[in-house]
């Protein structure tokens, strides 16, 4: 009998008495005690009819119940399907009915509002709340730990749906395989082992924080302080406690806002990696000026697992995301036409390996368009390679500016941006104009203390930019709009923005 990520992740857990998991008060839940859950879960699944095949869609807060319900859904086979706790009941009925869930399991705060969208698909609907308490782990109290069921690498474990920063979210449909493959090559990368303890903010929706975290550690040996959310003075708190911790970059930049956050704090850490969304060189320069760490940044993304990291030993380099991961291909192409392009020219980032998904689900055309006959998956991130390897990401695709006809990378001029006086961070995007197809604008955040000096901005710009790419208008705004993995939403300000030509 066989179940390949099971046998990796949760099998283990079995026999091991000691902590596996801890809240911030230090109560700790041992790996037996997580496994026991994990397979009461499963049991209760199966007796709700569902097999190994179905869908298991889950709107609940990050509790260690829930991580056993995802161990518990891997033991029976089940497809897990964790869903944005942001998301309203209009954007659940979507992926409730996209994916044909057997069972949502959700707050029971919201179950009034989400029994429609369940009846709706004939879909069963039970509880679990961020105590891990509800209806489903009712359920499991009286259920008998059940038996994982066989499946093979090429089964599914997950629907992931991606983040829909640039579009509707599609459901990326991901094997043990993948999973498995993704886990291992980074507990090797990063040489995760047994004594680690990563701080784990993160939420569980998320590949990041439920994929790379919890399968890393689970696959390592290791424990995790399981944190709810990312709440400053608790994370400042447990820092001593932890060797590892991963993070998208507001987290790097909010603690750096604290003069608590400090070289003494974080001395004992091994490891601090950053990704989903872009980490800037100024904030990797802070960190190490503070701490004397080096922020690990890498790349990845829901379709894929993560595809680049800097390296573990090597120079971590600001602004980079590192080198293509062992055993996966990274590649970049002319968006036109797919020709490889030499390197140090910007193009569209294309990846193959073990870690690339089998497609989106029920999207067959979407899956099409992006992953190519030969396995390459068309990421839609424009990147470049530079002559030692290292791989930085330009933007999106679908941020490209096009203006007059001629291409403007967002990134070029953030880049400038950032470094001005006043300037906090900005975003540079095209909203439609007349004469030019889109015209450029760039939207400044100010600093706390000070206002950025429009007139010298554009003074410097116009010395160092084409005409073409210099912003036509400059907005400043109190804050980037920002959804929960820090990703800058980008559509939010072109809606925003979108009368101001026309
Ligand atoms: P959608 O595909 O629905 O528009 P999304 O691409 O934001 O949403 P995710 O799969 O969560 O959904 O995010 C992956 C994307 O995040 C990558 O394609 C990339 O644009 C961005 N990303 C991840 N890590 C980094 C990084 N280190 N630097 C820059 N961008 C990153
Ligand atoms: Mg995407």
């Amino acid at each position: 009998m066989t179940n390949p990520l099971f046998d990796a992740l949760v099998a283990p857990l079995a026999t091991r008495r000691d902590a596996v998991l801890f809240d911030a008060n230090g109560t700790g839940v041992s790996g037996t005690a997580l496994y026991d859950r994990a397979m009461r879960l499963a049991s209760a699944l199966s007796g709700l009819g569902l097999v190994p095949g179905d869908r298991l869609a889950v709107q609940i807060e990050k509790s260690p119940e829930a991580l056993a319900l995802y161990l518990g859904a891997l033991a029976a086979g089940v497809v897990f399907l964790p869903l944005n706790t942001a998301y309203t009941p209009d954007e659940v009925d979507y992926f409730v009915g996209n994916s044909g869930a057997m069972l949502l399991v959700a707050d029971p705060a919201r179950a009034e509002a989400l029994a429609q969208v369940a009846a709706r698909h004939g879909t069963q609907l039970r509880t679990m709340d961020g105590a891990g308490k509800g209806t489903l782990p009712d359920l499991a109290d009286q259920a008998h730990a059940s038996l994982p069921v066989d499946r093979t690498p090429d089964d599914l474990a997950a629907i992931l749906y991606t983040s829909g920063t640039t579009g509707r979210s599609k459901g990326a449909m991901l094997s043990q395989s993948n999973l498995l493959s993704n886990a291992e090559v980074l507990v090797r990368e990063w040489r995760f082992t047994k004594d680690d303890v990563l701080l784990h903010a993160l939420p569980i929706f998320h590949t990041h924080g439920l994929f790379v975290a919890t399968n890393v550690v689970l696959l390592s040996g290791g424990r995790m302080i399981f944190l709810p959310g990312f709440k400053l003075d608790q994370v400042i708190d447990l820092l001593p406690r932890a060797t590892t911790m991963m993070g998208v970059p507001t987290f790097y930049t909010r603690l750096l806002d604290d003069s608590r956050f400090d070289r003494d704090l974080v001395g004992h850490m091994r490891l601090f990696t950053s990704g989903s969304a872009p980490l800037l060189a100024e904030t990797h320069r802070q960190f190490e000026d503070r701490t004397g760490h080096r922020i690990l940044e890498r790349y990845g993304m829901t379709e894929t697992n993560m595809t680049t990291s800097n390296p573990y030993g090597g120079e971590r380099r600001a602004g980079t995301v590192g080198f293509p991961l062992p055993d996966i291909e990274l590649k970049i192409t002319d968006p036109a036409n797919g020709a490889t392009l030499p390197d140090g020219q910007p193009g569209m980032i294309e990846v193959r390996g073990p870690n690339v998904f089998q497609g989106y689900w029920q999207m067959p055309e979407k899956t099409r368009e992006e992953l190519r006959e030969n396995g390459f998956f068309i990421t839609g991130d424009i990147g470049v390679i530079d002559a030692e390897g290292y791989v930085s990401i330009v933007g999106r695709q679908k941020d490209l500016i096009i203006t007059g006809g001629f291409n403007v990378y967002p990134k070029e001029i953030e880049l400038i941006l950032d470094e001005q006086p006043g300037v906090l961070e900005s975003a540079v995007i095209g909203v439609p104009h007349p004469d030019f197809g889109e015209g450029v604008v760039a939207v400044l955040i100010p600093t706390p203390d000070s206002a950025p000096d429009v007139a010298a901005i554009k003074a410097t710009l116009a010395q160092s930019l084409a005409r073409f790419k210099q912003p036509k208008h400059i907005a400043i705004l109190p804050e980037l709009p920002r959804n929960t993995m820090g990703k800058v939403q980008k559509n939010l300000l072109r809606k925003k923005l979108e009368a101001l030509f026309v």
